[in-house]
């Protein structure tokens, strides 16, 4: 459901109550919490990204409105996803008194042409990063497949009827398989559904952007491509630290870090990397950042060289841990920071203007 509705009222620290846990829920859910509203969710399985939002105490899950007592609450927001659910949450909170949002019409009916898949780059979190070109496909599409690091609070502007599928990937959690997430947009684009996937950064910066569009293309379904701001860029950038400096550095390289060096798997050639001189900006490495660091200081790599960790960027929780090649992987562990996180290893990473 849209979620336009947050916006225009006072919300924070009052406790509001959205009846579904799925897909449907994530564009009031993401809006209220934007807002600082205390936010209880009412669902018997939840799906995985308020899974997620409640293992981080952002938000409580309740499994049902059976004896709910909603006293405490200033607003119901009915977004099961099916609209008989919604108008009979909507009707408990009226029979207690308690407001609740319009519960939102039947989804529209597919178009029966017409149908694209457009792969939208969000940006690493926050909406404003979002293009004007993504922000419009958003808006007019007809089915969203998102994942967990897309700017969700942009799913409150989607047109009321739209489907909004979570393919949320948590690290070593819960996740919905790329093909089955190709098969999705075939299946969409094939009805004739404007579909947009939209993922964090840029879709083609480790984000599957490619399979996907082979996926489509070998299905006769016609692909758009909207580009994205990449954490690789946007992350340093809203740290502080410029990934090139004429005076430091003529280039940058981005690597996955999610494999570290020795690993059979690995095609990345760690000590080249050390000696290439230009900014290294390491995605996915949290986990694996002492292996690299020791790797490169190893190959060679001056242990003074300056790093910084900057996770979450973008994002009100940002955060930015600085240090050197040798120490940044202690730091980053002993300050707690966790995934999403990336870490910026140069002379550029101890910039200060
Ligand atoms: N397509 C994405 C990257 C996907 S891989 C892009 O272009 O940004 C996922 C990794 O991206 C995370 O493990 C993390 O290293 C990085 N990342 C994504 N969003 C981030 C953010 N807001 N802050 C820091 N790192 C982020």
């Amino acid at each position: 459901m849209s979620a336009g509705f947050v916006a225009d009222l006072e919300l924070a620290g009052r406790r509001v109550l959205v009846v579904g846990g799925g897909p449907a829920a994530l564009a009031p859910v993401t809006a209220l919490l934007q807002a600082h509203a205390l936010v209880t969710v009412v669902a018997s399985e939840p799906g995985t990204t308020v899974a997620d939002l409640a293992d981080r105490a952002l938000l409580d899950v309740v499994p049902g409105l059976d004896g709910l007592d909603l006293a405490g609450a200033a607003l119901v927001v009915p977004a099961t996803g099916d609209a008989a659910q919604d108008r009979a949450a909507a009707s408990l909170a009226a029979a207690q008194g308690v407001l609740a949002v319009r519960p939102a019409a039947d989804p529209a009916a597919a178009r029966p042409e017409g149908g694209e898949v457009v792969l939208v780059g969000g940006g690493p979190g926050d909406p404003g990063l979002l293009t004007v070109a993504g922000l419009e496909a958003v808006r007019t599409a007809d089915v969203l497949v998102c994942d967990r690091l897309a700017p969700l609070a942009v799913l409150q502007q989607v047109r009321p009827g739209a489907e909004v599928i979570d393919v949320a990937k948590i690290p070593r959690g819960a996740f919905t398989s790329q093909e089955r997430i190709n098969e999705l947009l075939v299946e969409h684009g094939r009805a004739g559904r404007r579909v947009v996937r939209l993922k964090g950064g840029d879709n083609f910066v480790f984000g599957r952007g490619g399979e996907e569009w082979q996926a489509c293309a070998a299905a006769g379904v016609p692909v758009r491509v909207i580009p994205g701001v990449s954490s690789a860029i946007a992350g340093p950038a809203l740290a502080g630290i410029p990934l090139t400096h004429r005076q430091l550095t003529q280039g940058f390289t981005v690597v996955s870090g999610h494999l570290p060096p020795g690993d059979p798997g690995s095609t990345l050639d760690w000590p080249a990397l050390a000696r290439a001189g230009t900014t290294l900006v390491v995605l996915m490495g949290v986990a694996t950042l002492g292996a690299i660091t020791t790797e490169l200081v190893d190959a060679g790599l001056a242990a003074a060289t300056p790093a910084a960790t900057v996770a979450d960027a973008g994002l009100p929780s940002q955060r930015v841990v600085r240090g050197t090649v040798a120490d940044i992987a202690a730091r980053t562990t002993e300050a707690g920071l966790r995934p999403p996180a990336i870490t910026v290893i140069g002379a550029v990473a101890g910039f200060r203007p």
